[in-house]
């Protein structure tokens, strides 16, 4: 029930949300209807009323679900000399028109790993760009739409798509109010950040402005000691891009231990999904682990198939993706969500029944929205 309403709280127990918000009131705590109730409001209804209250997530629900196909979600399998690096998947945050779009376009056109393909041709809502450090060509995984909002979601959805937060901060304006929004956010998701301080070909640009203010946040520049990465950029001029890209890997290399099992049945997350015309529905996908194949039997959410075709951000066919790897994946039967999780199952089968119970499950939800309710008065009284 994490992060349902008192009103869906008010239904699942047939009570009428009225007489909930009035209980709440005199316990001390004030709580509107349509608000998100925390699980600590729902228990302590739950004592009050005499009602045994079991606050589950929705991820502990669905790993019960897995766990009855006998389906262990999210765990590296196999020995420690399985595992092999992977690239940091990225995230750009910041203030609206700070430059996040410009930034990852900039990035999208002088960065490219596929040097034939002419450019990025396909918008699949991630792409990968290369860097050399230090003599090696290392690689990093940005997620293509930009702005917190589709952090938060995923985040509620229990997803962490993230491993590093670009948070870019315009060199004229300085930090604004959704900067910090941003940053807070990484924080609290303990996702490391790198500063792209943005637009420093303007004028009136003020980059120590901009580290001196972070430095209030508790992002202090490494070079007044502290240890977050400062890159001075400008997504217009192209300027700096490569320090940015060398500064992510360094975060990543000092702070995290980016390593998966390549091979093992892939599973990851769906980052944008879609009804195609023509292909029907299309999902992006970014593999956390394991190998994910043409040919492979997968399910996604409520959706399920078997992987017919796999696209790269350049419109090419691949045969498979590797961890960190964005694919855009054909054959689904459905459109499932971004952030929901996908796996890969041994066949079409337990794929459907899966996917099956998924949606049953969901029904289920939204029958019990719909049943009558009974006032407070008649539960108590029952
Ligand atoms: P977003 O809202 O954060 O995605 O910001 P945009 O990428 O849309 O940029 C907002 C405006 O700032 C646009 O007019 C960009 O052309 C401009 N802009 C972005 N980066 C730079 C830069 O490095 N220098 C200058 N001078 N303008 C920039
Ligand atoms: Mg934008």
């Amino acid at each position: 029930t994490r992060g349902s309403s008192l009103a869906d709280f008010a239904d699942k127990i047939g009570a009428d949300s009225a007489s909930l918000v009035e209980v709440l009131f005199h316990l001390g705590e004030i709580v509107t209807a349509t608000q998100s109730a925390n699980d600590e409001t729902l228990l302590l209804l739950g004592e009050e009323l005499n009602y045994n209250v079991e606050v589950i997530s929705p991820e502990d629900e669905d790993r019960e679900l897995l766990e009855s196909f006998d389906i262990e979600f999210g765990e590296d399998e196999g020995a420690e000399e399985d595992l092999a690096p992977r690239p940091p998947v990225v995230t750009v945050m910041g203030h609206v028109d700070h430059g996040k779009t410009k930034l990852l376009d900039a990035l999208r056109s002088s960065n490219v790993v596929d040097k034939e393909a002419g450019g990025i041709t396909q918008t699949i809502g991630a792409y990968q760009v290369a860097t050399d450090v230090d003599g090696t060509e290392r690689r990093i995984t940005l997620i293509d739409t930009p702005g917190h909002e589709a952090f938060t979601a995923m985040r509620a959805r229990g997803a962490q798509a993230t491993d590093i937060a670009i948070l870019v901060v315009a060199a004229d304006d300085g930090v604004m109010p959704q900067t910090v929004e941003a940053l807070n956010h990484a924080k609290a998701a303990g996702v490391p950040i790198v500063v792209a301080v943005n637009k420093i070909d303007k004028p009136d640009a003020d980059p120590t402005k901009v580290r001196g203010q972070l430095t209030e946040y508790g992002l202090v520049p490494e070079e007044y000691g502290g240890d977050t990465m400062f890159v001075d950029v400008s997504a217009k001029a192209g300027t700096g891009l490569d320090a940015l890209l060398e500064a992510v890997i360094l975060t990543a290399d000092a702070s995290l231990d980016l390593r998966a099992n390549p091979h093992q049945n892939a599973e990851g997350l769906v980052i944008e999904a879609h009804l195609d015309r023509g292909r029907g529905p299309v999902a992006t996908v970014l593999v956390h682990r394991g190998t994910l194949k043409v040919g492979d039997s997968i399910v996604a959410g409520p959706a399920f198939g078997r992987v017919r075709a796999m696209l790269d951000e350049y419109g090419n066919n691949i045969e498979e993706a590797t961890p960190s790897r964005p694919a855009l994946v054909l054959g689904l039967t459905a459109v499932p969500g971004a952030g929901d999780n996908f796996m890969v199952v041994a066949d079409d089968r337990l794929a459907r029944q899966i996917a099956e119970k998924r949606e049953a499950r969901e029904r289920n939800a939204l029958l019990a929205q719909r049943t009558g309710r009974r006032t407070l008065e008649d539960f108590m009284s029952s």
